[in-house]
């Protein structure tokens, strides 16, 4: 676990829309839209936003919506990553997490303060220098993150207490629900564009228990590496 932003923390306080009370007001919106696990709403309170985001965007970080990254990818809108968290963590404490789509590395950062380690995956090679440039500086320790394709998930860490997805496919990629530990949890979008909904997964031996959360928007979760 990693609860140290060190400078980057301190250096955001009072600095208006970056302020604490910005934060603050985001998780008060969090918690009116059904969030409710304290831990998860104590790392989003903590967690700076605006890092993760360009300058010219960094006065919207603490909007409850999806923002641009480039490249045609957006950091997710943080009721979503709040949503997944809780969702990945009620059933007890997973020990290892792996993330398909770092994108900005938001996800990944708020996940890597209520698990042991967080595997992310991203394919755009660009993006994933940024999301990596921020965990070390940020001191996260304990996010491993690899350039491929997420559809073969992590093999030669595999298997792992839970899996999140952040880009939505057709289905779950077989390839990444066999890297799931009995017992475990995958959180995922899924469907075509217009019509996602986002999924929890609980394997038991063979058999996979699902649970239909809600419609979201995601990215695609394409095919390759960028
Ligand atoms: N978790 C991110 C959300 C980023 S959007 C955040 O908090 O900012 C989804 C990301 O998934 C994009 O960066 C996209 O490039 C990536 N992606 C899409 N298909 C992928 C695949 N097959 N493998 C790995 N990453 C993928």
């Amino acid at each position: 676990m990693n609860t140290l932003f060190g400078a980057a923390a301190v250096s955001a306080r009072g600095r208006g829309v970056t302020s604490q009370r910005a934060r603050d007001r985001l998780v008060a919106t969090l918690r009116e839209e059904g969030i409710r696990d304290p831990r998860v709403l104590d790392v989003i309170r903590t967690t700076p936003r605006h890092l993760f985001l360009d300058e010219a965007l960094a006065a919207r970080a603490y909007e409850n919506t999806a923002l641009p990254i480039g490249l045609g990818q957006t950091i997710s809108q943080p009721w979503v990553v709040a949503r997944m968290t809780e969702l990945l963590i009620e059933r007890g404490a997973p020990q290892r997490v792996l993330e398909i789509g770092t994108g900005s590395g938001y996800q990944a950062a708020v996940l890597a303060q209520l698990v042991d380690t967080v595997f992310t995956v991203e394919r755009i090679e660009e993006l994933l220098r940024k999301a990596r440039r921020l965990f070390r500086n940020m001191k996260f320790d304990n996010i491993r993150s690899r350039h491929d394709d997420g559809n073969i998930g992590w093999p030669a860490e595999g298997p792992f207490d839970a899996i999140v997805l952040t880009a939505a496919g057709e289905s779950l990629p077989r390839a990444v629900s066999a890297q799931l530990v009995e017992g475990g949890t995958v959180v995922a979008p899924l469907g075509p564009a217009g019509a996602q909904r986002l999924m929890r997964f609980t394997r038991s031996g063979d058999a996979w228990e699902s649970e239909d959360l809600g419609a979201v928007s995601f990215v695609p979760l394409l095919g390759g590496i960028g």
